[in-house]
């Protein structure tokens, strides 16, 4: 649907060509495109996993590809493994920035997306950072950042942080980061035909609410990227207002140069409606600094379970590991912002038993020989996302890592005849499995 006015007001931005156009792309069907995450499956097996409905890659993105169909994510395994990310193909476009300034930067980058829920850009970007780069994902909506939350720890990379703060907040983190992502709240005209509420509360008012709102979010952090570090905006819209104005108020009022920007449009591009600007701050100046903590590491029950180079942390019962060379920029963190994710949850200890962490079995921290592994079926696979009763035949009683197609799904302590899963109960899939 295509709100009343839409087409005479997004011609006074695009021109009347591209506006037909754009009217005409959005009474398309949108195309569906899924990333692989590297540090789990390739490029190719995933598109091996896939089968005939795998499709032309997307252009700008190393691990991505379309669909030619949806299939039903939910009742894929390796969804749920964190093997990949269903994300539409234009805002993939951040990824393929940031991967040029990484790239272009010295090592121990930091990097802020500030409005991160669901996590698409900061999953992809999670997948760019080398050992000594840290990513904090934002998100202000606290149900959105549980969600949030839940796919960074199944994408399952350590040197990322989740936070619930107020844009705000990032102010007292002067110069902390290198790169700042704005991927800001707006008027939501890229998403008109996916979500008819969008459409129905489109109207010119609220774009100059959104902008206005945009440019608050925008002063607010702005404190925090370090002078000569890199800002990316970006939105689903197509409106000037939201856009070009506002990244020409960034270049102008906030003090920075705007090196690029770049439109996507349904009808045109093969993606949904996104608008991306990279500008580079003012001045020069390293980031600021983090305490370092002191290089003493006390030895812990669960050192065995995890990859070199991880500090574990006693929280109460709760043992969680974080990574060495982040442990001071964390804690600093930790006095400034709401984090509800850091580093990655290991092991709960009752009495003298360990018992492994849901996260633990989905992130690369673990030592993938710790503990003993069965491969499952992808029905049996599916009982143990849904939370369903099966039995492991002929195996001893203990904890077990279960895999599909040779990835971590979860632990079940195996008592013979039943396990206990220890999958959390708000992760388990709640539709039919049957089919
Ligand atoms: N970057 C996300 C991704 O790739 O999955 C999508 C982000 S969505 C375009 C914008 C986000 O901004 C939403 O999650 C929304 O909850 C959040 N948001 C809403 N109001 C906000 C505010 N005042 N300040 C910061 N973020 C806000």
């Amino acid at each position: 649907m295509i709100p009343e006015g839409f087409r005479e007001f997004i011609a006074q931005s695009l021109g009347e060509d591209a506006a037909g156009r754009l009217i005409e792309g959005l009474g398309q069907e949108p195309p569906v495109s899924v990333r692989a995450n590297p540090a789990k499956i390739s490029e190719a097996e995933l598109r091996e996993h896939f089968g005939d409905l795998a499709g032309d890659a997307v252009e700008w993105s190393e691990d991505a590809f379309y669909l030619r169909e949806r299939p039903s994510f939910t009742l894929d395994p390796l969804f749920h493994a964190g093997a990949y990310y269903v994300q539409e193909a234009s805002s993939m476009y951040v990824g393929h920035l940031l991967r040029g300034l990484i790239a272009g930067g010295p090592a121990g980058c930091r990097i802020l997306d500030l409005c991160a829920a669901p996590g698409g850009k900061s999953t992809d970007t999670a997948s760019l950072l080398g050992a000594n780069d840290l990513l904090v994902s934002n998100e202000v909506i606290g149900s959105r950042a549980s969600i949030l939350a839940e796919n960074m720890a199944k994408w399952g990379l350590p040197g990322t942080v989740v936070t619930n703060s107020d844009p705000v907040a990032f102010a007292s983190l002067k110069d902390f980061f290198d790169i700042v992502l704005v991927d800001a709240p707006c008027s939501g005209e890229g998403m008109f035909r996916k979500d008819e509420r969008a459409a129905a509360e489109w109207s010119p008012e609220t774009v100059n609410l959104c902008a206005a709102r945009q440019r608050r979010i925008l002063a607010d952090v702005w404190p925090a990227l370090r002078e000569g570090g890199h800002i990316i905006y970006s939105t689903c819209t197509f409106n000037r207002f939201e856009d070009e104005e506002n990244a020409a108020w960034i270049a102008t009022e906030l003090g920075a140069e705007l090196i690029g920007q770049r439109h996507f449009l349904p009808g045109r591009d093969r993606g949904e409606g996104f608008y991306c600007a990279l500008l580079r701050k003012a001045g020069d100046k390293p980031h600021s600094h983090a305490p370092s903590l002191s290089a003493k590491r006390l030895p812990s029950p669960a050192d065995d379970l995890l990859e070199e180079g991880f500090r574990p942390l006693v929280k109460g019962t709760l043992i969680k590991a974080i990574p060495d060379a982040l442990s001071g920029a964390i804690q600093l963190l930790e006095s400034k912002l709401r984090v509800i994710r850091s580093g990655v949850a290991v092991a709960q200890l009752k009495g003298r038993d360990l018992i492994p962490e849901a996260d633990l079995a989905l992130s690369t921290a673990y030592r993938r020989d710790s503990f003993p592994e069965v491969e499952l079926d992808r029905a049996t696979a599916l009982k143990f996302l849904a939370r369903e009763p099966f039995v492991l035949e002929g195996m001893p009683k203990g904890f077990f890592l279960l895999t599909y197609k040779n990835l971590p799904l979860g632990f079940v302590k195996n008592l013979g005849n039943r396990c206990n899963n220890l999958l959390p109960a708000s992760r388990r899939i709640r539709m039919d499995i049957s089919k």
